[in-house]
């Protein structure tokens, strides 16, 4: 695109609407490629390799093209793998253990599919470096990625208002790079949360033609903290989700997803959805679950029953779905209500352990 140009973004809506986002060609390049050439020196990338992009592609991408910042890649688009198109399974087929990668690139549950798909089939690819965008990954598929490739996951912190915002340092801490972007952590609507959890709010010092001041992203972290790797900027410990995620229980009180997405996580489960179709029943979709881990659900679901009883709260239920449900921009979200109904805000977390499911008989 002409430098001085100026384009609209629109993000994938996940804050509840999309919003549309006027910046400039060079604003939008210009953080985007410095924080990644700082991620490619600290992962000591090589000056010019391979990539496969896992991310969100746009309509007509092409297979394989030319990335020339923040350093010359060959860089192959690979979609979301899935056995049943045999469009995509003939991409993998061709690139897939036939080309050297130096680094892989994308969405967490895109990254797990290829871990996946590599691991059944034996091939070994060594990435120098893996990069994931902060989707929900949970424990098992992170130590399914850097177990397949040999290589640690680092996750990325983007927003398509803000670009990329922070990345995790070895300590496993996320550094806001604050030259392009201020970083506070309060809550935002007055809320009080246990253990000082706010609202990340940013403000982009790029925003030009529409200033970004502020901005409620809808994650959650705890307070910054201090991490000793050496790294500038705010830190945190980790992201604790988003706010607008809720559970529907039997009664109508909403409940916070995280503490079950925990306790799910403690199974060692390496993917799965949250789906509710009616209030009082969450669905749990993870098609590949193993015997272990179906069984430690069932755990999950009478360790609810037994803490709510009959007339609150919800149970869980593995769901005979094969497929997750990802939004029509092709993100998967950790949770998704399919309910036609006002939630509101009551928060109430705590009601299950991730402890409570690893004293479970396996
Ligand atoms: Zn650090």
């Amino acid at each position: 695109m002409t430098p001085g140009r100026y384009v609209i973004n629109e993000t994938t809506g996940s804050t509840g609407r999309p919003l549309q986002i006027l910046t400039t060609v060079e604003s939008a390049a210009l953080s985007r490629n410095v924080v990644s050439e700082r991620l490619f020196q600290y992962l000591d990338l090589p000056d010019t390799g391979t990539v496969f992009n896992l991310g969100l592609h746009y309509l007509g991408q092409p297979f394989f093209e030319p990335k020339a910042l923040p350093r010359p890649y060959v860089q192959c688009n690979l979609r979301a793998y899935d056995p049943d198109r045999a469009e995509i399974v003939a991409d993998y087929e061709a690139v897939v253990g036939r080309v050297p990668v130096d680094y892989i690139h994308g969405s967490s549950s895109r990254i797990i599919l290829l871990a996946r798909y590599c691991a059944e089939r034996g091939i070994r690819l060594e990435p120098r470096g893996i990069v994931a965008t902060y989707e929900h990954m949970p424990a098992g598929g992170r130590k399914l990625v850097e177990e397949t490739f040999g290589c640690p996951v680092t996750m990325l912190y983007c927003t398509s208002e803000i670009g990329y915002a922070a990345w995790e340092c070895s300590e496993r801490r996320m550094h806001f790079h604050e030259d392009f972007v201020q970083c506070e952590i309060f809550p935002a609507s007055g809320k009080v949360r246990e253990g000082g959890v706010g609202d990340i709010i940013l403000t982009s010092l790029l925003s030009g033609p529409m200033p970004i001041i502020r901005y409620v992203t809808g994650d959650l972290a705890a307070p910054a903290t201090h991490c000793p790797c050496g790294l500038p900027g705010t830190v945190i410990d980790e992201l604790l989700g988003r706010d607008g995620a809720r559970l529907v229980g039997i009664e109508g009180a909403a409940y916070s997803p995280y503490a079950l997405l925990a306790a799910l996580t403690a199974t060692g489960l390496v993917e799965f959805q949250l789906v509710q179709e009616s209030p009082g029943v969450v669905q749990v979709v993870a098609p590949n679950a193993s015997a272990s881990e179906r069984e430690a659900i069932t755990h999950i679901d009478q360790r609810l029953r037994a803490h709510f009883g009959s007339a609150q709260g919800f149970s869980v239920a593995l769901s005979a779905s094969t497929s997750f449900i990802v939004s029509g921009r092709g993100k998967r979200n950790p949770v998704v209500q399919l309910m036609d109904i006002e939630i509101g805000n009551t928060e109430k977390t705590g009601y299950i352990r991730p402890i409570d499911v690893s004293r479970a008989p396996h």
